[in-house]
């Protein structure tokens, strides 16, 4: 990431202006769609980017990495007015290291085996503080993608929604090879159209809001936002290819 703090901002707004454009011709209110910065590989300075444009929140995909970044996120911030950023674990989670992500992020995107749901409810129990998840599911049945299978899904749910010191928000999904590659646009609605469906079908069987649905990056926004995204994920359209 080699860009000015002003053209990071253009690149936000650009950003902010396709959301608003996808949830109006949804019929949506834009509102509902908070855009989470991804600032994997970039260096701290993009979580401070993020943390002076009010954006408050950014997503890593590696434990160790957001580990590193946080606290030197919180030195650069040091001084200035911005609140420092909450942290969101968007990538797959070993168990080895469960401890440190429990520990590093506010929220956990990524949880997709029950044996996940037992040790990060484990983590967050000998925290003493309540941890935030979010349900990974393979909607689109991509071999190359983590996350339970659909068909999986209502005993994740049940596993974590008895952990009692999980926050079970919602779900995430990633579409298959992203909309930026010509041919996988019905695809990627489909995967997101499929982890909305189950949304609506689990929050009603179990009495849950499970209000939070994490679909969409940068080349498939506009399509999740369309499906029902409240949270979209987004790193090259913001910080430039990786
Ligand atoms: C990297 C990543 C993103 C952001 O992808 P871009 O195409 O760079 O916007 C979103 N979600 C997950 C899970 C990622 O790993």
């Amino acid at each position: 990431m080699n860009i000015p703090y002003e053209e990071f901002c253009f690149r936000v707004a650009a950003v902010e202006a396709r959301i608003e454009a996808a949830a109006r011709a949804a019929g949506r209110d834009p509102r509902e769609v908070r855009l989470l910065p991804v600032t994997k590989t970039h260096p701290a300075l993009a979580a401070v980017f993020a943390a002076r444009r009010g954006l408050g929140a950014v997503g890593e995909n590696r434990v160790q990495e957001g580990a590193a970044k946080r606290p030197e996120t919180a030195a650069l911030l040091a001084g200035e007015t911005a609140p420092a950023p909450r942290w969101e674990l968007i990538g797959h989670l070993q168990s080895n290291k469960v401890r440190l992500a429990a520990e590093t992020f506010d929220r956990i995107q990524s949880v997709d085996t029950e044996k996940l749901v037992r040790h990060l409810d484990r983590a967050a129990g000998e925290l003493g503080r309540p941890l935030s998840v979010l349900l990974q599911v393979n909607a689109g049945r991509d071999p190359a993608k983590f996350g339970c299978e659909l068909e999986d899904a209502p005993r994740l749910l049940e596993a974590a929604l008895a952990a009692p010191h999980l926050r079970v928000e919602g779900f995430m999904t990633i579409a298959p090879l992203g909309a930026n590659e010509a041919g996988t646009a019905e695809h990627a609605r489909r995967t997101f159209s499929a982890l909305r469906g189950l949304r609506d079908e689990l929050a009603g069987r179990f009495g849950v809001a499970l209000p939070e649905l994490s679909m969409g990056m940068s080349g498939d926004l506009e399509l999740a936002v369309a499906a029902g995204s409240t949270c979209v994920r987004v790193g090259t359209a913001l910080y430039g290819t990786r």
